[in-house]
């Protein structure tokens, strides 16, 4: 994460923020207030990025590596701001010093915004780390979290002027990242949901074993994207309309958008039960940077169940002239789990320098090293990896291809999960 040049603007805007502060502070200020006010300022850069990452700007995409790591670094940054407000707490004076204008300062409701803004920040924050709590149950309350930074902004521009200059330098980031980080949760709040989707309409719902292909016929102009993508999907249709992420899995070239979607929860057992052709749908994105074609010659595609779905797009768009080296490793439980089975093999069959190996766990067999090492029997780090699948596969996976010489740039992780 640290070498994604948005980490590394992040940190240096940090950085330029304390020194401009500390060195321009006013020599009269209180080491403890300037502790406050240093550790408040920092606290509220990170919620306004915290802010402008949930806005899911596609531009930022490329400096963080993807949307999946723009959520993280927004999840790392909004709890970070957490911590860092709860020590600026106690630091903060209670009352103004002697020679202020009390009258003044009395009337600026600084200190109780502040106040209430940590309260709410702190319920919302418990809400948000509570990963028993359903993702549709914590969505309306995370969003709360754009009022929240309401009011740290308004508790930011009437704190006292004796404390903290804001119109000097690190004042005017301090109010940049106050108007870039309202301006985002406005646009989240109001204009994404519209902006940046594209309508569809259901053209199909094909059962498959545990999970369903929902085929989409564009209404107006199509989504361009790339194999590997993913968009936001949101039905309308009762009990469907919350938008859910999902890997385009047709060819940038079809003229139907393809997913494939697995039974996990009550929305996605839905889609499977309830969902009908005729449906209007909103799809938003594509993202991601998932894009096997920017590999290199030699690669390696390890899938672990529905993970298979960045591949399909990818599968179905090989051309016939392809000649790169690629061994797919498929890991399922049991045959009957391995969705598309046939029609990947017989696509990468015509293909010279492309090998699908299917991993069942039932079997007895499991996607490791060691099996990794048997079948392609050349040296690995001359290889690019590419996994999607269960965290304890991917995690274990890169380790060891790390080990084997592979260097980070090159092992991609598309993870299915943001929270
Ligand atoms: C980039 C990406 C691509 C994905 N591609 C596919 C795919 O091609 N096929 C597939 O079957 N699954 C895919 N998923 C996973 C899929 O989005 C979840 O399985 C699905 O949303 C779960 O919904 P549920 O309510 O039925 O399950 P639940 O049991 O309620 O949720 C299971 C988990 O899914 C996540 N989730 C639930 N709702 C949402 C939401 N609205 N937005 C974001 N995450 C949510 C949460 O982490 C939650 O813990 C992808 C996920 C991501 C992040």
């Amino acid at each position: 994460m640290l070498r994604q040049p948005g980490v590394a603007v992040l940190a240096a805007t940090l950085i330029a923020f304390s020194i401009l502060h500390v060195g321009f502070s006013d020599p009269q200020i209180p080491l403890k207030v300037l502790g406050a006010t240093l550790l408040g300022g920092i606290a509220f850069i990170l919620m306004a990025t915290a802010n402008l990452l949930a806005a899911r700007p596609r531009w930022l995409e490329g400096a963080f590596g993807g949307l999946d790591r723009m959520y993280e670094v927004h999840k790392y940054a909004g709890t970070t701001a957490g911590v860092l407000a709860l020590l600026h707490f106690p630091l903060s004076p209670d009352a103004v010093p002697e020679g202020v204008d009390a009258i003044h300062e009395a009337l600026v409701p600084s200190a109780p915004l502040g106040m209430y803004a940590m309260i709410f920040l702190f319920l919302l924050l418990a809400l948000t780390l509570n990963r028993k709590i359903a993702y549709h149950r914590w969505r309306i309350p995370h969003k709360a979290m754009g009022l929240v930074f309401a009011l740290v902004f308004l508790h930011v521009l009437m704190a006292p002027v004796f404390f903290y200059d804001r119109y000097g330098p690190s004042g005017m980031i301090l109010f940049a990242a106050g108007i870039i980080g309202l301006l985002s949760y406005l646009y989240t709040l109001l204009l994404m949901p519209t902006v940046t989707s594209r309508k569809y309409v259901v053209e199909a719902v094909n059962k498959l074993e545990r999970s369903a292909e929902i085929v989409l016929a564009p209404s107006a102009g199509a989504m361009p994207f790339r194999a590997g993508q993913f968009a936001f999907v949101k039905f309308h249709h009762a009990g469907l309309s919350e938008p859910h992420p999902f890997t385009i899995t047709s060819a940038p070239a079809d003229a139907m958008l393809r997913f494939t979607v697995k039974s996990l929860g009550d929305w996605t057992r839905r889609i499977r039960k309830d969902l009908t052709p005729g449906t209007k749908v909103d799809v938003r994105g594509p993202y991601g940077r998932f894009d096997t074609s920017r590999g290199g010659d030699r690669q390696i595609w390890i899938a672990g169940g529905i993970g298979v779905a960045p591949f399909l797009s990818a599968v179905r768009s090989l051309a016939s002239g392809d000649t790169r080296e690629i061994w797919f490793f498929y890991a399922v439980r049991e045959v009957a789990d391995a969705l598309y089975l046939e029609e990947l093999r017989d696509r990468l069959a015509q293909m010279p320098r492309m090998r699908l190996i299917l991993v069942e766990s039932r079997a007895g067999d499991s996607c490791t090293m060691d099996l990794i090492r048997a079948e392609v029997d050349q040296p690995l780090a001359g290889y690019s990896l590419y996994q999607c699948g269960p965290a304890s596969l991917t995690s274990d996976l890169s380790k060891g291809f790390r080990a084997a010489g592979v260097p980070g740039r090159r092992i991609h992780v598309e993870a299915f999960e943001f929270r």
